[in-house]
Parts: structure tokens; sequence; C-alpha cells
């Protein structure tokens, strides 16, 4: 079970993050979708533990986090928490001194204290599941956009992670090359990885999700099926984004 419940989460007096509670289910697609400033990025930060909730509790299928102001963590707990996730993001954020292999070898050898030859056969096999063995030696630069993207995938997969955050996985691509990033997040859906995908890509959410969660001014407003959040909105906030946006 990944449970997330009354996260809180402030910069100074901004209140980015007033108390989210959100289950993702296993095997399945959540999306986040939200107005720009709604929190899906800090959301997903909070839940691999890149920004730290103020308070609430996480649970990645094992004891539940909590939060509070002044409690200290349980670092064994904080650890089990980053290793459970694997994080997307919008600009890849590759090692740029890294081949392809070697970006998603690093965290194994260096994190989890692989032996380089496990490592390196592990990170073989990802790259051919997202397309790109004739590319481990390339270095990030030679790359395309959409290529450093799969990359950045394969590297968030390398530690077989509970749960693979994306953040905003295709909006920094053009069409052509969000297409290939797609196609390899629906492999990995249809293989059963547990998702959950903030985009403003609406269309993207309605095809490949199978959980959506509609954020504003850092609540979940509205959750439900793409059906139901897309074309059976009950909530005016809802109604008048997924209008705007669709
Ligand atoms: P977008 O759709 O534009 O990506 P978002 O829903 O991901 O937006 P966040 O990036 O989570 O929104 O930001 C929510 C709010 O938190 C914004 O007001 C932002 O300025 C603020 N914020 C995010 N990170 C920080 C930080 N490290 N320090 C201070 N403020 C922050
Ligand atoms: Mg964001």
């Amino acid at each position: 079970m990944i449970r997330v419940s009354g996260i809180h989460k402030r910069f100074g007096t901004n209140e980015v993050l007033r108390g989210i509670d959100l289950e993702v289910r296993k095997g399945a697609v959540t999306a986040l979708i939200g107005p720009s400033g709604s929190g899906k990025s800090t959301l997903l930060r909070c839940l691999n533990l890149l920004e730290v909730p103020d308070r609430g509790q996480l649970e990645l299928d094992g004891p539940p986090i909590r939060f509070e102001p002044g409690r200290r963590l349980d670092s064994r707990q904080v650890l089990a928490i980053r290793r459970s996730t694997g994080m997307v993001f919008q600009n890849f954020q590759l090692f740029p001194h890294r081949t392809a292999l070697g970006n998603v070898m690093e965290g194994l050898v260096v994190v989890l204290g692989w032996t380089p030859e496990t490592a390196r056969a592990r990170a073989s096999e990802l790259l051919g599941k997202v397309g790109l063995a004739e590319k481990a030696d390339s270095y990030p630069a030679m790359l395309s956009g959409g290529q450093q993207q799969r990359v950045a995938i394969a590297r968030a997969l390398a530690a077989s992670p509970k749960l693979l955050l994306c953040d905003e996985p295709t909006s920094a691509l053009d069409p052509e090359l969000a297409a290939e990033v797609v196609e390899v997040l629906g492999a990995l859906a249809g293989e059963g990885t547990t998702m959950l995908i903030a985009t403003h890509d609406l269309r993207l959410a309605d095809r490949m999700a199978h959980h959506v969660a509609f954020l504003q001014d850092g609540v979940v407003v509205e959750e439900g099926s793409p059906d139901r959040l897309f074309r059976q909105a009950a909530d005016p906030r809802t109604i008048r984004f997924v209008r705007t946006l669709a």
C-alpha cells in the first residue's frame, strides 16, 4: 500500500501543501494534474524526501513514517523511502560526464554498493528495455532529449523502486520525442510498474492513467478515474481546469 496522509509543506509563509491525502494503487498509473504552482512537484519531492514534509504520514509499502515539527527522522526509514522511489525530472538531470550506461550504473555502485559488473549487467538490461542498447556508450550531450529522458527512466528504475515518480516527463520535449517517452512509460505501465506522474498533458493523463488526482492550492480537490475527472467532474474547480486545458 502506498498512502499519503495529511501531508503539509510550507516554504516560509507560503503553505504549499495543505493536507494532501492520496492513495497510489500498486501496479497502476496515477496522474497528478493541476494548475502551475498547485504543489505537484513539491508533493513528488516530498514522496522521495527531496523535501521533508512539515507534518503528515507516508506509507510506502512498509512501516509508516510520520512527520511533525521538531520530530527527528529515523535515518533508516528515510533511506528506505528514498530507495523505494525512483524520480524522473522534466529536464532529465543526467550526469553530463557519464555515459548512458554510466548514468544508470552510478547509483547502484555508489549508493547501493553493487559491484561494477553486476551494475553494468543491470544497466544494460534497462537500456535495452528503454530501446537504447546501442547508445550505452554515448554521453548525454550526444543524445536527443527523448533519448536522454529514456536514460533517466532507466536510471530511475535501476534499483527496482516500488514507486516511479515522474515530474512532467514529456514537457521539455517536442511532440515526436515526447511520443518516444510516452511509449516507454506506456510499456512500463503495461508491466505493472507503479507510477505517479505529474503532468500538464491532460491527454496523456486521460490515455495512460488509471486514476487521476486534481490538485489545487495544495489540496486534492477531486480524484477518480480519467472518465470521471475529465468528463463527469463534480467540483466546479475541476470542471473549469479540465475545460481550459483539454
Ligand atoms: P508547475 O505546474 O508550474 O510545475 P507545481 O504544481 O509543480 O507547478 P510547485 O513547483 O510544487 O508547483 O510549487 C508550488 C509552490 O511552491 C510555488 O508557489 C513555488 O514557488 C513554491 N516552491 C516550490 N519549491 C520551493 C522552494 N524550494 N522554496 C520556496 N518555494 C518553493
Ligand atoms: Mg512542477
